[in-house]
This record gives structure tokens, sequence and C-alpha cells, in this order.
């Protein structure tokens, strides 16, 4: 089937002003699935006014209100599992088993987690006993917010930031990668079955430095919530922030995955496949500078390579696959041109994969090996760039203090794993890690009540739970004196 995608303004499906378009590409095949619109500033502005018109009545629908249309989304999400997992998983070029385990039940999640926390929101009164004055501190929606999200975790992401913009009486104009638009179009069918109101959530499609640019440089929207690459982060920043826009940043990350010859050894390699080839790495959070004890860098070695090469690559659609295709080919090269980079450097050594490979009946697909690099040195461009491939890197270490230090030095700080038994190190090692996310004996666990988001180049601000309330609201105090 070939979709058309469509624009979703003010409860209607809308082709865009100027009629432009561009192929939506299955990276499994190489082969167009569909076409979606490129929306110029019009379209944003359509869709600006149309959340602007819709705010006054969204913002005075109660708390139960709001909860209970996001509980109906989750709900149409849940039952539409196959179809949205298919979609993921044809968009993207992720195995189906992922996106029926992970991303689509996430997104139900998203909207379940806000539906509850909205209810429970408060806010607080601060009373001056003896001076006879309370305060009444109160948070109040923004108005129109952008929510601007990647093509790693579609759904995920997408839902993730729309959640509790409308939990807390926000109306949104959100922009989905133009690579990944599918889930996001076959969201907005289901606003519209659910019964959302018209203008409270649209949906522009189009490419970032268009209509990503003229969502965020809009006058009418108050805060942009945006997770992608560090580069397009800085491009927002550097417009919104002079106009005064609440800003929250999720970018890149180089996460370090530590391992100490103390570790449980069965469960730490079996997390590490996965911490460093779910997706096909292409998880802001996967660990790709791995960092191993010397007494066991040759036996972690030997036993990951061993692992890296049963790994079942092919048709995403297939349910034995454990790692499909890379999302697009313009991402294919570049994580070519970094093995490229490898092969040239003196201090790293490709020891698996580094190269394109031919699935059978998908020659023209984008599938690149699971890669693993020794390096010599954290300073090497492979452990000092975000490739955000499925490429890892190995290097050994001697002490703690040495590791850490490694472990630290890089531009980012999303998220770190450390593998110990001793409870003492993984605390030292917790505390002095600088990242945003950091895992004992375990990747990926979340709980959506906890902070997310990373430091340094990696983030500003934080996502999830109360953190998310927070972002979405502006706080005003109002103090009354009785006396
Ligand atoms: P990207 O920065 O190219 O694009 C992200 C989104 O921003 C897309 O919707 C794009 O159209 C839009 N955009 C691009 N230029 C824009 C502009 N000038 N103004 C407004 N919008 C613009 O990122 P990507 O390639 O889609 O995603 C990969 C990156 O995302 C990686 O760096 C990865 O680490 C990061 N990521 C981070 C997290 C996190 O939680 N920190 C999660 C997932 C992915």
């Amino acid at each position: 089937m070939e979709w058309t995608i469509k624009n979703y303004i003010n409860g209607k499906f809308k082709s865009p002003v100027e009629d432009q378009w561009a192929s939506n590409i299955d990276p499994a095949r190489n082969k167009p699935i569909g076409k979606v619109p490129l929306s110029n500033a019009k379209d944003v502005e359509n869709a600006i006014i149309s959340a602007e018109r819709a705010f006054p009545a969204w913002s005075n629908t109660t708390a139960e209100h709001r909860s209970e249309i996001l509980r109906r989304i989750a709900q149409e999400i849940k039952t539409q599992l196959e179809t949205l997992a298919e979609a993921e998983s044809i968009d993207n070029g992720k195995p189906i088993t992922l996106a029926r385990k992970i991303d689509i039940p996430r997104a139900a999640s998203n909207f379940n987690f806000f539906a509850d926390a909205i209810t429970q929101f408060d806010t607080k009164a601060h009373e001056m006993y003896a001076a006879k004055a309370i305060n009444l501190s109160l948070r109040h929606p923004h108005g129109v917010v952008a929510c601007i999200s990647p093509w790693n975790l579609p759904l995920y992401l997408f839902t993730w930031k729309i959640a509790p913009a409308l939990a807390t009486g926000n109306c949104v104009v959100a922009k989905p990668s133009e690579i990944t638009p599918l889930t996001a179009y076959l969201l907005s069918r289901i606003c519209e079955k659910v019964g959302l109101p018209a203008g409270v959530l649209n949906i522009v499609h189009g490419h970032g430095d268009q209509a990503g640019d003229a969502l965020i440089k809009h006058k009418l929207v108050k805060a942009i919530t945006f997770t992608g690459g560090t580069a397009t982060g800085k491009t927002i920043a550097s417009s919104a922030s002079p106009q005064f826009k609440k800003l929250s940043l999720e970018m890149g990350g180089k996460n370090p995955n530590i391992i100490f010859t103390d570790c449980d050894y069965d469960k730490m390699l079996e997390t590490t496949i996965r911490s460093s080839f779910a997706n096909q790495g292409q998880i802001c959070l996967c660990g790709s500078r791995i960092f191993i004890e010397q007494p066991i860098y040759e036996r972690f070695k030997a036993d990951f390579l061993k692992k890296v090469d049963q790994l079942k690559i092919g048709n995403p659609l297939d349910e034995n696959v454990d790692f499909g295709a890379l999302v697009s080919a313009e991402h294919l090269k570049k994580v070519e041109g970094y093995c490229d980079m490898a092969r040239k450097d003196d201090q790293a050594d490709i020891i698996y994969g580094g190269k394109r490979i031919k699935v059978k009946d998908l020659e023209d697909g984008f599938y690149f090996s699971p890669t693993v690099i020794e390096v010599r040195s954290n300073q090497c461009v492979i452990n000092q760039e975000e490739i955000f491939g499925p490429v890892v890197s190995l290097m050994p270490f001697d002490t703690e203090d040495e590791v850490l230090e490694l472990a630290n030095d890089s531009p980012y700080g999303l998220s770190a794993s450390v593998w110990t038994t001793n409870i003492n190190k993984a605390m030292r090692c917790g505390q002095r890690l600088e990242s945003g996310v950091i895992w004992i004996n375990t990747w990926l666990k979340r709980d959506l009540r906890t902070p997310f988001g990373g430091m340094k180049s990696s983030g500003m601000g934080r996502e999830g739970g109360l953190d998310a309330l927070h972002f979405f609201t502006e706080p005003k105090n109002i103090c009354i004196d009785y006396n």
C-alpha cells in the first residue's frame, strides 16, 4: 500500500499549500512507500493559528476530561498495535519485534502515564503566617507549544512530548522527522477517531530547515521541546533564545559502558549486546564506548564477538530478525564514513564488520554490519564523535579513577552503564560520572517518573514525570495580604 501522508491541522487532513511532497522510503528495500508533505511557513502558520484558537477552550477543560481523552488515545494505540508496529518497522527499518515490544507499547504508556499524572499534579501555597499573607504558587499552561522529534524511535519520542503538553492544557504543533513520518500520521488519525477537539493537536510534516525553522521562530509558540542532534539543538537555541522561549533540548550522546572484573558476567554480556546494537545502534542511549577492566578484556572480547556473530540480520519484518536496516541512504553513508576513518586511524582497529552487507532478496536495502573497533586512545574520532549507528569501540582500563576519567572525557553526557557487584564502587562511579542517566547492572530500564535528559552537549532540561509537567506550565505567584 502506498501512503499519502497529510498534515493534520484544525482536525482536518490537509495537503501542503504549495503541493510539495517528498518520497517516503522503506530503508529495508530502498523503495518508496508513499509521499510526505514538504510543508512551508504558511502550513505552519495555519497550524499555529488553529492551536491558538483551540487553546482557551482546551485549557479550560478539567484535568479529568483531558486525562480521559489521553486514555482513549492510549487505548486506540493498543488496539492498533499490529498496524502501528508494522508501519514503524517499514518506515524505520527496525525489527518488527522491537516495534511491537518496545516502541508502540511505550507510546501508549506515554499517554496513560500523563493521563494519570495530570490528575495528581498539584500547586503550592506558601503561607507567611506572622505577616498574615499567603502566596498561591500556581502553574498555568503556556498556550501553543512546539514538539519536534527525530527518526530513531518515531512514535515513542513523538508521544513522549505530546502527551504531557496536552495533559497540562497546552495546544500543540508537532513536527515528526521527515524521514519517519508514518506513525505520526497514523496518530493523527487516531486523535480524530477518539474525538480530540480540532486544533488541540496539529501535526505538520516537512524538513527541519523549513517547517521546523518556521515553527520554532513563530511568535505565538511559547515553548519548544526538541529531541535530535546536537548541531540542530544549537541552531534551535540560537533562534529561540533571543525571543526567550522556554526550551527543552534532548540531544546526542557517546555513552560509556564500564565493565569491571567483578560484574555478573553473563548478565553483562547479554545486556551489552543489546545496549550496543538494539535498533541497529540507533538509540541515543546505546553504550557505544565499552571500557573493560584489563583482567577480563580478552575473555570479553572473544565472547562478545561470538555473540555479535550470532545476531540475525535481515528483513525487519521477519519475526526472527534481531538487526534490521539503517534508516536512510544518507545515514548509511555517514556510518560507513566513520568506519573508513577508523581504517586510516593508527589508534583504531576494526575487528568485526565495518562494511555494508547484502540481505538476500533485499539487495538495495541500507544494511550495515554490526561493527566492533578496538581503540588505543579515547581521543580518536571513533570515541569522540557520535556515530549513532551499529558501531562500538572496546578499550581496556586498569583502575577505577582511570576509567572514570576516560568516561567523562567526552563533549557528551547523556547516559552511562556500570557493571560491578561492588555496591560501594557502583555508587562512587554513579556520583562521579558526568551523565544525566546512569544504569548500574542494567540498561534502558525506565521509570517514567524519573528525570530524563543529558548534561554537557547532550541536553538542556529534563523530560519525564514532574519535570515534564513543570516544563509545560508557567509558574505564577499570587500574594494575598489578609491583614
Ligand atoms: P535531527 O537533529 O537531524 O532532526 C531532529 C528533528 O529536528 C527532525 O524532526 C528535524 O526535521 C528537525 N529539525 C532539523 N533542523 C531543524 C531546524 N533548523 N529547526 C527546527 N527543527 C529542525 O536529528 P535526527 O537525525 O532526526 O536524530 C538523530 C539524533 O537524535 C542523534 O543525535 C541522537 O542522539 C538524537 N537523539 C537524542 C535523544 C535524547 O533523548 N537525548 C533521543 C533520540 C535521538
